[in-house]
């Protein structure tokens, strides 16, 4: 049975532009289709250091994996770009990948929080999924991603780079 998955993906470390490639190629690779990607969207300003800035995209994938197995397969994608880059000098925590929605699926176990438990908070995450399912509805708040996003004043700093061009 196919399921319709949201997944976030950030990066502020290397190059970011390919490390969300990179995360897309694996992903397609290894956890589900790729439906639909976000333009790519910067959250700052942190300053000077804008290196440190994160770039955020928000992908609708299909998948047949179960939400533990999806996770362990995310968690291997993060280790290996993460190991990639460490030859060339780079920290090892340099992608981020987050299962926001699995279908209208609830749980709560140590490992794994579904919905995402931030998602709400997070202008970064927001402002994407607005451009890709704005009229999802989160499956426990019962608002849609418009609505959340009206309910925060966090969405200012989260500025649209543009497309990712894979
Ligand atoms: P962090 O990299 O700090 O976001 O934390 C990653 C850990 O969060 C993972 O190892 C998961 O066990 C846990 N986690 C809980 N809920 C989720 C979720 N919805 N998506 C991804 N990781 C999650």
């Amino acid at each position: 049975m196919m399921q319709k998955v949201y997944l976030g993906i950030g990066t502020n470390l290397g190059n970011r532009e390919n490390n969300l490639k990179e995360a897309l190629n694996m992903i397609e690779a290894h956890a589900g289709k790729v439906r639909s990607v976000s333009c790519v969207y910067e959250t700052g300003p942190w300053g000077f250091q804008s290196d440190n800035s994160f770039l955020n995209i928000v992908a609708e994938i299909s998948t047949s994996l179960s939400p533990f197995e999806l996770l362990g397969r995310l968690l291997m994608i993060e280790l290996f770009i993460g190991r990639v880059r460490e030859g060339e000098g780079y920290k090892s925590r340099i992608i981020d990948l987050d299962i926001l929605f699995y279908g209208d699926e609830i749980m709560e176990t140590k490992a794994l929080t579904i919905p995402h438990p931030l998602l709400h908070k997070r202008g970064f995450v927001l402002v994407p999924l607005l451009e890709i399912a704005p009229d999802l509805v989160h499956p426990i708040l019962g608002k849609t991603i418009s609505q959340l996003l009206a309910d925060l004043d966090d969405s200012a700093d989260v500025v649209r780079v543009g497309k990712l061009i894979r």
